[in-house]
């Protein structure tokens, strides 16, 4: 092996994504089946993998079964129809949901990688991955392999066991975890008029849609605060990773000055305003934060990045389907949507780059209208159905989009 080579390996072991010369346009990477090759070597396996772009990638070797896990971001594998070789119990690919996609080695016995790199062809623009594994002592494998709990957490456990198969129709899909964030909240009540909160009436609101979602199947549902205390736009994120929320919803129900605005709207996340309102609502949502002491120097430059991130890439189409579903489901129980329904700003609690989220405004507390609706136990129960419609839409053609991707 090379010196040379001996670098790049050590690089994509250390933890590091091997990035190369990387051209990060916006088209995503393709494999290229009729130039990729998984073969059978006299002691080992042999993989070429045709890319029709170079792509940051990474190489983990993870024990007991022993398996190798190279992960891409990102590259789209569909259309591969991979040949059975002794060496390999099996092999798995699938989408980790971040941006990142993973293809999983069983490894029949222990082996240790004898070349790793990946080398771009400067006319073509075309790259080929060469990761060739060669058997080993298992001493001498597992002092290569990494702490398998660690990663899974950091990397999530998506496809590394034998057994992991995709969610399969027959079974019904996993459970669509999600993280309920009724806004404001203690110190903060949000809007106010007639001497009732905004923070009340979208906690209550909350309350029934979980309650609706817990009726229908297919959810998990929870809510980033249970009772009028405060928490901070950071806390309300962190909630949603504590319990690996696959989506995040933040309701309010504002008040807006002019008076004009009426009906449900749903926002996501953006770096300029879709109009003045959505500004204000963004700007006045991270004020609240700094009036009860949050420090948000942050997250100017952390929306800035997430808008720049690869995972953004994909999260934003995602996020972009939420809020044409919730729109479809509000809009087919006839009930009050905002002149222009789908609106988008930088909302600071919105900034995950690969959970998708959106807020809904379930109405503005500023038009007597909308507020009478807010505090009438039935009008709640039917925006709380025609929300958990919109979410049902949304997930199921989400999953029909995965599979695309997947297959
Ligand atoms: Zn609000």
């Amino acid at each position: 092996m090379t010196r040379f080579l001996h670098m790049v390996l050590a690089l994509c072991l250390s933890g590091l994504a091997c990035t190369g010369a990387m051209a990060q346009g916006s088209v995503q990477a393709r494999l290229v089946p009729e130039d990729t090759r998984l073969q059978g070597t006299r002691d080992g396996v042999s993989l070429h993998l045709a890319l029709s772009q170079p792509v940051p990638y990474r190489l983990r070797l993870l024990p007991a079964p022993p398996r190798a896990v190279l992960e891409f971001n990102t590259l789209d594998f569909r259309a591969m129809d991979w040949p059975e070789i002794d060496a390999l119990r099996g092999l798995r690919t699938g989408t980790r949901g971040d941006g990142w996609t993973r293809l999983v080695l069983d490894l029949a016995y222990p082996m240790l990688p004898e070349q790793v790199e990946q080398v771009v062809d400067p006319d073509t623009g075309q790259a080929v991955i060469t990761l060739n594994l060669r058997r080993a002592e298992l001493d001498a494998f597992e002092a290569r392999t990494v702490d398998e709990a660690a990663f899974a957490q950091s990397y999530s456990d998506y496809l590394l066991h034998p057994d992991t198969a995709p969610p399969r129709t027959d079974t019904g899909p996993a459970p669509l975890r999600v993280l309920l964030d009724p806004g404001h909240g203690g110190v903060d009540p949000g809007a106010v008029r007639d001497g009732v909160t905004e923070a009340e009436i979208v906690l209550a609101f909350a309350k029934v849609l979980q309650e609706e979602l817990a009726r229908r199947t297919g959810f998990d549902v929870y809510l980033s605060r249970e009772d009028d205390s405060f928490v901070s736009l950071d806390g309300r994120l962190r909630a949603a990773r504590a319990v690996r929320a696959d989506l995040f919803l933040s309701i309010h129900a504002d008040a807006l000055p002019e008076g004009l605005a009426t009906g449900a709207a749903v926002y996501t996340l953006s770096e300029e305003a879709s109009d003045e309102t959505a500004a204000l609502l963004a700007e006045r949502h991270d004020r609240d934060d700094l009036l009860a002491g949050v420090d948000l120097s942050r997250n100017t430059d952390e929306i800035a990045s997430v808008l720049m991130s690869v995972a953004w890439q994909d999260t934003k189409l995602r996020n972009a389907a939420l809020a044409d579903a919730l729109i479809d489901g509000i809009g087919a129980a006839g009930l009050r949507l905002h002149s222009r329904p789908e609106q988008s700003g930088a909302f600071s609690v919105l900034r995950a780059p690969d959970m998708p989220s959106a807020l809904l405004e379930l109405g503005f507390m500023s038009s007597p209208r909308d507020l009478a609706r807010l505090r009438d136990p039935e009008w709640r129960a039917t925006m709380a159905a025609a929300v958990a419609d919109g979410l049902e839409i949304w997930a199921a053609r989400d999953r029909e989009r995965r599979a695309l991707l997947d297959r």
